[in-house]
């Protein structure tokens, strides 16, 4: 416990954990289970190319998720970048500028142009009425991303995208077991594309799908997805490799047993992060959609400065001395970093909503590494740093001058 300014690690105190607490979920299976797993893989010697692992993958997430074709990849950029190619789309895709880099990295490497948009300020996701007004003739598709795993305006864009003739994909890379309307996000656009990093709920090391309802997409995710000319089940212009392997199939049909249980630990964290934080003014926790499912797999708050008495920055610098080791999501925006900032520079000073949730959102630690007890403590520990907050920032301000 922290009694005086002088106990926090930042002022020479010893930090709160002596072990660093991550973000990101990091789940993993029993050993028992794993190490049969890769016996089995060894025995048959089946490595990759869809073997019987991947096959039964895809089996088991279409029924999870309810959705007729899974195609799986190597990671969700590749299945993104693969998505968007099946999609056949031309010029320019609209896409949030707050998201992880590969939602937009994508979109340059499937040789689009990606059109920076801003978000709701209470959704954190584009609307159809922030897509809006980057409507041109140029662009032939949006990309939403259901941040949070809360899902991305489903109707609002679908409706935008049917008015104007265009395509419409989701980033699902944080919603893999999330509902929308009570049924798993899936088929909520033409494509939609899963990330199974270890970071992400569903973990298959790396690994990723795209899922979707039209038949004619799936031959082409298929054949884009393969090298092979003998693998052929649609006419696609470009290929690439982007084949899972047995040994990622095996981690995520562990992880995916396990998804249960995985959710309800998570759900147990962000119940904890909530009654902790509760009271303390200035931070508020993103909560998933009342009555909707959700993975949790994210622990996110909303830093208001002047409630707070410290920046969102300064709170991560002092928590980062204590070994919790806090991410500031998503700084800068894309439209701030490289190579977007250079090539789309239209775009800088253009995301008032963007910039502002930049300088606000803090992940907190959460996943199977933290437990109920290192939470506690975390909460505790923000409980002190509101206390002593308007102290604490002047010191943080000297300590500044004295490096410097
Ligand atoms: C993790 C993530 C990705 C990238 O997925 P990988 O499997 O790591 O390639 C893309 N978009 C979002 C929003 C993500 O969180």
């Amino acid at each position: 416990m922290k009694r005086s300014l002088n106990d926090l690690a930042a002022f020479g105190g010893s930090p709160a954990f002596r072990e660093p607490l991550h973000v990101g979920q990091l789940n993993l299976p029993s050993w028992e289970r794993f190490q049969a797993a890769f016996q089995d893989i060894f025995r048959r010697r089946w490595f990759t190319n869809h073997g019987p692992l991947v096959r039964l993958l895809e089996e088991r997430l279409a029924e999870f998720l309810g959705v007729r074709h899974v195609v799986c990849m190597t990671n969700g950029t590749l299945a993104l970048m693969v998505s968007l190619k099946a999609l056949e789309l031309r010029d320019q895709v609209i896409a949030p500028a707050f998201s992880f880099p590969a939602t937009v990295q994508a979109i340059t490497w499937a040789g689009l142009d990606p059109v920076l948009c801003d978000v709701d300020p209470v959704r954190h996701t584009i609307t159809a009425e922030t897509v809006r007004p980057r409507l041109t003739a140029g662009v032939s598709a949006i990309l939403g991303v259901h941040l949070w795993g809360r899902a991305c305006d489903p109707k609002g864009l679908a409706a935008l995208a049917r008015e104007h003739g265009l395509s419409l994909l989701f980033d699902a890379a944080h919603a893999f077991g999330c509902t929308h309307s009570g049924r798993h996000i899936s088929g909520l656009g033409q494509v939609e594309a899963f990330s199974f990093h270890a970071t992400k709920v569903l973990n298959a090391t790396e690994g990723g799908c795209a899922t979707t309802n039209d038949d004619g997409v799936a031959a082409r995710l298929r054949t884009i997805r393969n090298f092979h000319a003998q693998e052929t089940f649609a006419w696609v212009d470009m290929r690439l490799n982007a084949k899972m392997s047995e040994a990622q199939a095996a981690m995520a049909l562990l992880s995916l047993e396990d998804y249960p249980l995985n959710a309800a630990a998570n759900r147990e964290s962000l119940l904890a992060y909530a009654e902790g934080l509760a009271d303390l003014p200035g931070l508020r926790l993103i909560l998933p959609d009342a009555g909707e499912e959700s993975n949790c797999q994210y622990a996110v708050v909303d830093v208001d400065a002047e409630g707070v008495g410290l920046t969102r920055d300064e709170l991560t610098r002092l928590l980062e001395a204590e070994n919790v080791l806090a991410r500031r999501y998503f700084m800068p925006g894309i439209h701030r970093s490289p190579p977007y900032c250079r090539t789309h520079p239209q775009f800088v000073d253009a995301l008032p909503v963007t910039d502002r949730l930049s300088s606000r959102l803090l992940q907190l630690p959460s996943g199977q590494t933290v437990t109920r007890e290192q939470i506690t403590r975390t909460c505790e520990l923000l409980r002190f740093l509101v206390q002593h907050a308007r102290d604490a920032s002047r010191r943080l301000a000297g300590n500044g001058r004295g490096r410097r």
